[in-house]
């Protein structure tokens, strides 16, 4: 009989979401970088090619990567199969002066939802009553919605 051994502890799924454009990553065995990701100190997962200020960026990119081989050669000299890889998501988060949510260049529906929170002073509880007093459906408020956009011009 032919088993087959360790299919499940050996593939492990993994899925990711840029958090600026909200695309989902799924694979086997995949971490950030095969997805073309990255995470920056403070968390945040986006798409490589969203990072701000590409030139330094590739610099900076550079550095981390000989750091990282250094490392690699003072601790095993033996194992250089491994070289090219270089893993983002444990070792290398990347700086946040690269990340474009750090930097509020992109500002996510939820922060605006606070911010507006915050500068009304407004509490979500609250609002979220007025909203389900005053419309009884979805389509009701995005009617009224939809209806304020175009009246503006
Ligand atoms: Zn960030």
């Amino acid at each position: 009989m032919k088993i087959r051994q360790g299919f499940v502890s050996n593939s492990s799924s993994s899925s990711f979401i840029c958090q600026i454009t909200n695309e989902i990553f799924t694979g086997y065995d995949c971490g950030l970088e095969e997805h073309g990701l990255v995470q920056c100190k403070k968390g945040h997962i986006f798409q490589e090619s969203l990072v701000l200020n590409e030139k330094e960026y590739e610099k900076y990119k550079d550095e981390l990567y000989e750091n990282n081989n250094k490392d690699d050669e003072d601790e095993d000299e033996d194992e250089d199969e491994d070289e090219d890889y270089f893993c983002y998501e444990t070792n290398n988060p990347i700086d946040t002066c690269f990340c474009p949510i750090c930097s509020l260049t992109h500002i996510s529906d939820s922060t605006i939802l606070n911010y507006v929170l915050f500068k009304h002073n407004l509490d979500k509880e609250s609002l979220i009553k007025e909203i389900q007093i005053d419309y009884k459906t979805l389509d009701d408020l995005y009617t009224v919605i939809a209806e304020e956009e175009t009246e503006e011009d």
